[in-house]
């Protein structure tokens, strides 16, 4: 197959379906299984955690210093509202992740839209912003959403205006790597435009090398953050800079409170990664407290709503031959009494805690 066609191919299906995965499972079960649960292993059932007990701080795969930074100051007797945000700020803050704040990919104009929700259970109030541009920390603006207004979601210009007036400051938010990888993509759209890629280019750039359109990740991303202190208070914060090379003004699961995140103080806190759309068609985070208000363990709660997501992606595209969804989302739970757990969709997948004694990767069961 021509280069130039392959990576377009692969643009088009990371754009389209975005987290699409290869088509062979890992797990060759029915949808909905639960081996474990019917006596049979898993090979890497990675539950322990429904068995901790006490403070906990729980992640995504790429918030192993947020769950550090967060126990720390939970430890300190900080509320885990406060604690989660500062956590995941450090991954805001850093331009090697180019799905989470400074250095995120951008949309399809070359502009960073972030989204972010955040919530805090002893008040049950929630704040979020949604396609917030210019401002590095989207998890500090919804956080002041929650904290200073009696609103729980602010958008576009608006969420701009009111963190300049929380006196944020205003920065290009993208980075030259997040740029070249946005050219690239650019670049390979299409054989007729007029922006040339580098099969057509009769110049080469050395700056565009092609390996790149390997290298630069089609954003795998977002973190979320689940906090509970000593006293049984739960907090959780989720933050992206969303779909890779999206529609301008799309919003995804992120922001949206009960989808991308959900703390409920009596019972537990959630959060979810991936394929919004899927998670906001299916009230992701909220179904995942809802499981666990009803008896279930924190990784059965998460798999229990994917295995409902997997039932009701209905459209040919986002199926593999086999009818499984062939995109990827990973869901995270923290039970009040510190049980905690997380599940993926489809294939390995980690994820961070900090038990109170110990910080690290755990490995989540998938339901393919
Ligand atoms: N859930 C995010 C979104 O759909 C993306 C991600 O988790 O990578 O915007």
């Amino acid at each position: 197959m021509h280069l130039c066609h392959t990576v377009r191919t692969m643009n088009t299906l990371n754009r389209r379906s975005f987290l699409a995965v290869s088509s062979t499972g890992l797990l060759t079960l029915p949808a909905f299984s639960m081996p474990h649960l019917l006596g049979q292993p898993l090979k890497d059932p990675g539950t322990a955690g429904d068995n901790h007990r006490g403070p906990c701080v729980i992640a995504s795969g790429n918030g192993l210093a947020a769950t550090d930074k967060a126990m720390s100051l939970i430890n300190k007797g900080m509320d885990p509202v406060d604690a989660v945000v500062a956590g995941v700020s450090l991954v805001e803050d850093d331009p090697n992740d180019m799905s989470v704040g400074f250095g995120g990919l951008p949309n399809e104009r070359g502009v960073v839209q972030l989204d972010s929700s955040v919530m805090h259970g002893p008040t049950h109030k929630a704040g979020a912003v949604g396609a917030l541009e210019d401002i590095r920390s989207a998890a500090r603006v919804a956080l002041d959403v929650l904290k200073k207004t009696d609103h729980v979601m602010i958008v576009g210009q608006g969420a701009r205006d009111f963190a300049l007036a929380q006196g944020f400051e205003p920065q290009n938010m993208l980075t030259d790597k997040a740029r070249q990888a946005w050219l690239r993509w650019k670049a390979n759209l299409s054989p007729n435009d007029d922006w040339l890629d580098d099969i057509q280019r009769d110049i080469k750039d050395p700056a565009g090398d092609l390996s790149l359109a390997s290298t630069i990740p089609f954003t795998w991303g977002t973190i979320n953050c689940s906090g509970l202190d000593s006293n049984g208070n739960l907090a959780s914060v989720t933050t992206t800079s969303g779909l890779s090379y999206k529609i301008p003004g799309r919003v995804g699961d992120s922001p949206i409170v009960g989808a991308g995140m959900f703390c409920d103080n009596d019972i537990g806190a959630a959060g979810a990664t991936g394929r919004g759309e899927a998670v906001i068609q299916n009230c992701g985070a909220f179904s995942v407290v809802q499981h666990m208000a009803s008896g279930k363990s924190p990784t059965e709660a998460c798999l229990a709503v994917l295995k409902r997501i997997a039932s009701r992606t209905r459209q040919k595209r986002l199926l593999n031959a086999r009818g499984q969804p062939n995109f990827n989302v990973m869901l995270y739970a923290l039970r009040k009494d510190g049980a905690f757990g997380a599940a993926a969709m489809r294939g390995k997948r980690t994820f961070a805690v900090h038990d109170g004694k110990q910080n690290t990767l755990h490995t989540a069961p998938s339901l393919y």
